[in-house]
């Protein structure tokens, strides 16, 4: 286990990252099974000179779940994340692990004391260690045969048995990532921490590296906090996602509560490629320009909002395109993405909003074609009031 700052891969430096948090061992596996709270922030706050970095978040994570902290860049994941670890002070608010309160007003116990384990980005493995001496780096004072057992253990969880001799330049950047996962498992840590644990990786190999990456840290019933500005990685591997803006958490939720539901119009852009179809509520029907619908297909009640101007938030599924032209056209194709399987097209309105269209890759469409836009959509659509 370990966690860190820097990227570099230097024997030394990955040495003294590491020896820097071994921490001492505690078994979550029975905690995981109640779904008590295992981590608990709560108004944390991280302010620099110039610049509040974190700002009152607060933020409960039960045992054995993974919470996956999603945001732009420098909206303030990492200096969360390094608050948790003990890396960072926090200016303001508190942090509890189980039962003990590792910083707040009057107390800060440094990483070295914390139960915490930390998932490199560059998986910051020793070079001249083997796979299995990689893995049991944070235990070397357990008894042999007890050593020997989780070594063991935590090598069939991560599928590398047949791997425990080798060094790590003769590992995959998968496998490698598996011995960096099993080493930050060994000591049972309370909460393990994954900064950008996937960043490194290839895009093809990221996307396998995720589905196993949750298996490994579910099998293992390990509470977990992952850092990531990749919405993919963090809809497709969290239990639940937190999403910061601006030193703010906006929401929290599982994934499809957050993408279908976005509370805010930050959320709403942030997850998948949102646009906003302008419309105006009258009576139990909206108006927009490709066309009315009833009420009824937006979330929520709109009883209060009659002849209020509302943004509606479309995805690129739920909207179609269709060939048209004159008084049927609704606006012309202003771009187009060949993505293989699908074309994404965006589609500029007669008023200069803009939607996109998803497509079969068989369904071209030209650049500047007039077309109509339909309304496909089979669940309930978000919307803001027009501000
Ligand atoms: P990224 O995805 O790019 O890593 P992030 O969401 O993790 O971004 P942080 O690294 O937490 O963001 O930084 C949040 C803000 O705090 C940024 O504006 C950053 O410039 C600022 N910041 C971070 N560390 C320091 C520091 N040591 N001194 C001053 N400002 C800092």
């Amino acid at each position: 286990m370990a966690r860190i700052t820097s990227t570099s891969q230097s024997e030394t430096e990955s040495q003294e990252r590491l020896e820097n948090v071994v921490t001492p061992t505690h078994s979550v596996n029975d905690a995981a099974t109640t779904g008590e709270t295992v981590l608990k922030i709560n108004g944390l706050t991280r302010q620099y000179e110039q610049e509040c970095a974190v700002e009152e978040v607060s933020l409960s994570v039960s045992a054995g779940e993974l919470v996956t902290l999603l945001g732009p860049s420098g909206c303030g994941k990492t200096t969360t994340l390094r608050m948790i670890a003990g890396l960072e002070q926090p200016t303001e608010g508190s942090i509890q692990i189980e039962d003990t309160v590792v910083a707040d007003d009057s107390r800060f116990i440094p990483s070295e004391d914390r139960d915490v384990g930390l998932v490199f980005q560059d998986f910051a493995l020793f070079p001249h260690l083997s796979v299995e001496e990689n893995i049991t780096f944070g235990i070397k004072d357990w008894d042999r045969t007890k050593k020997a057992q989780r070594a063991d253990e935590l090598l069939e969880l991560v599928g590398l048995s047949d791997h425990s001799d080798k060094s790590p330049d003769q590992l995959s950047g998968g496998q490698q990532q598996r011995v960096a996962l099993a080493r930050s498992l060994a000591p049972e840590p309370d909460v393990l921490l994954l900064d950008e644990p996937f960043s490194n990786l290839d895009v093809r190999l990221r996307i396998e590296m995720r589905e196993e990456v949750r298996r490994i840290l579910k099998e293992a019933g390990v509470t977990a906090i992952s850092v990531t500005h990749d919405q993919e990685e963090a809809l497709s591997i969290s239990d639940r996602v937190a999403i910061m803006n601006d030193g703010h958490l906006e929401q929290v939720g599982k994934p499809e509560e957050v993408f279908e539901n976005p509370e805010s119009r930050f959320v709403a852009s942030f997850l998948g490629r949102a646009s906003f179809l302008p419309g105006t509520v009258l009576d139990d029907m909206i108006e927009t320009e490709i066309g009315n619908f009833r009420t009824e297909r937006l979330n929520g009640p709109l009883k209060d909002y009659d002849g209020a101007d509302l943004d509606i938030l479309v995805r690129p599924d739920d909207l179609e395109a269709s060939s048209s032209e004159g008084a049927t056209a609704d606006g012309r194709i202003v771009h187009r993405q060949y993505n293989g399987p699908t074309f994404v097209y965006q589609v500029e309105l007669h008023s200069g909003s803009t939607v996109r269209c998803l497509h079969n890759h068989a369904e071209t469409f030209e650049h500047g074609q007039q077309v109509s836009v339909s309304l496909e959509s089979d669940h309930g659509l978000a919307w803001y009031p027009r501000t």
